[in-house]
């Protein structure tokens, strides 16, 4: 099974994904919440949902816990802690589910879905051919 790897900017950190399941996915998923933005001080994040099983990551990712979600369960944001990098996200709510942050690979495949579409900049727009979710796609 080939795997394609990922790595944070300092590259202490690198996360690897079956290649098929990365170009064949349909759980890519855009995110305009206020928190990914501040948490990657961009516009929104990228991420691939994927049974924690099958992805590798080498390194020690730190955690920092979003309490301020909106589903009231904390969300853990893994970063590197030499870099800043985001890795992944998880939640208590999707047990053994990673969201690993599609920003560390050289190349991003083509996403599904955009969630909390009601927080897009008011000069820009949802993509088309996507799934639209007004909040979290997971609801
Ligand atoms: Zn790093
Ligand atoms: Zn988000």
């Amino acid at each position: 099974m080939s795997l394609t790897t990922g790595k944070c900017l300092c590259g202490e950190i690198t996360v690897s994904i079956p290649t098929e399941t990365l170009n064949t996915s349909d759980l890519i998923t855009i995110c305009h919440c206020k928190n990914c933005r501040q948490a990657g001080g961009s516009l929104e994040s990228i991420s691939i949902i994927i049974p924690e099983s099958s992805v590798k990551i080498n390194g020690q990712p730190k955690i920092y816990l979003d309490n301020n979600t909106d589903s009231g369960t904390p969300l853990q944001r893994a970063f590197c802690s030499n870099c800043g990098c985001p890795i992944y996200t998880a939640t208590s709510n999707h047990p053994g589910i990673q969201v690993i942050k599609l920003g560390l690979f050289d190349e991003i495949p083509k996403p599904t879905m955009e969630g909390y579409c009601k927080s897009l900049p008011s000069w820009s727009k949802p993509i088309e051919g996507m799934k639209h979710f007004d909040a979290s796609p997971s609801k």
